[in-house]
């Protein structure tokens, strides 16, 4: 049932036109990501359904409620900042308090629900610490804490874990997840981080230059990428130019070797060009493999990444990346060395934008 509900939604700042015509329908208790690169008018987007910035046209509404003409301090939204912004001057108890004072909650109630946020975030011994004596990252538990205390309709976050060491930002992400469903709260997260999105997200937003790519869970995101940018943009994958032989049979060529594809081409005919699209780890090492699912190539290079090898190989004009999982007796390829992968027909992905 749609809960939070973008129509139309357009931003410009002056002539330059951020977000353009945007629409989606966010269930209640979903988590959905935007992700994108640096720009492309994700941030802008949460700022607007927080009521920072004005759509330049469109609606967004929450819970049946248009929100056009409220002010930010008159939605029932909690947000949380990538810097963690707590009040300096307030311990962390007064910090989660603070919204529910504002609202003029009795003193009781405000015991009882900081006391309740706390024990949800795990920092019920810190109640008196200041910000300057808490780590980043329970900073962000507390920022976290003060946003949801006032029982927010919808939970905003911008790029909150950007700003901690990676083993944090893991664990942290995680807990956000866990925190979210035990709460049930609509949210929305941006991030750039691709591998942060399709970890805790039920759906993604692929952001491009103002307007959604693709929306879908991150399953279908990675493994069905709509368009090239998402393609490039979510996990590593090898895009590769293939010359169509028949359309009829979905048969393209890579270099001077044959494949048939699963899926159809398209409207395409002989001779034209087509990408293609193939994750690393889509394929595996089959010595004298032949047909209509391998290709044969040259090693360029091989490096260890832990806990796979990946290896490129030069196929006609392309070079394709492959990974080899890591065991104790892998003996990766040497450079110059031929090599054939083997894939399965579902592997490689028409790309048609
Ligand atoms: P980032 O991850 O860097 O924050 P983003 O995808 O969240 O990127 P936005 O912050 O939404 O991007 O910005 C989108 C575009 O709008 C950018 O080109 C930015 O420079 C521009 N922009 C954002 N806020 C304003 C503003 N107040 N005035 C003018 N331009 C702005």
């Amino acid at each position: 049932m749609a809960f939070l509900t973008l129509t139309n939604i357009q931003k410009s700042f002056g002539p330059v036109k951020v977000v353009h015509d945007f629409n989606m329908t966010i269930d209640r208790g979903e988590f959905v990501s935007f992700l994108g690169p640096s720009g492309c008018g994700k941030t802008t987007i949460l700022r607007m359904i927080a009521g920072f910035e004005v759509p330049t046209g469109g609606s967004i509404v929450i819970d049946n409620k248009d929100q056009g003409n409220l002010k930010p301090n008159q939605r029932n939204i909690g947000m949380v900042f990538q810097a963690y912004a707590l009040f300096p001057n307030m311990n962390v108890f007064d910090n989660v308090a603070f919204g529910l004072k504002v609202a003029g909650r009795p003193k009781e109630e405000i015991g009882a629900r900081v006391k309740e946020m706390l024990g949800l975030i795990k920092l019920e011994h810190l109640a008196d610490r200041f910000p300057y004596q808490l780590s980043g990252g329970q900073q962000q538990r507390v920022a976290l804490a003060r946003a949801l205390a006032p029982k927010p309709q919808v939970l905003l976050l911008d790029e909150p874990l950007s700003a901690l060491d990676a083993k944090i930002r893991v664990s942290l992400r995680e807990e956000i997840r866990m925190i979210q469903q035990q709460l049930g709260i609509t949210t929305v997260f941006v991030t750039h981080d691709q591998e942060e999105a399709l970890s805790i997200s039920d759906r993604i937003v692929v952001m491009n230059a103002g307007s959604a790519d693709q929306i879908g869970t991150p399953a279908e995101i990675y493994n069905r990428p709509s368009t090239r940018f998402v393609a490039s943009f979510v996990g590593t994958l090898n895009l590769i130019e293939a010359k169509v032989i028949d359309p009829a049979t979905n048969r393209v060529s890579i270099g001077d070797q044959g494949v048939t594809l699963r899926e159809p081409l398209g409207a395409v005919k002989a001779g034209d060009t087509v990408s293609l699209a193939l994750r690393p780890e889509a394929g595996s090492i089959a010595e004298g493999a032949k047909g209509d699912t391998a290709l044969t190539g040259e090693v360029v290079s091989s490096n260890f990444l832990g806990s796979v090898v990946r290896t490129r190989m030069r196929v006609g004009q392309s070079v394709i990346s492959f990974d080899m999982f890591n065991s104790p007796g892998l003996v990766p390829p040497a450079v110059g060395e031929t090599v054939t992968l083997r894939f399965t027909a579902t592997d490689l992905l028409v790309i048609n934008d």
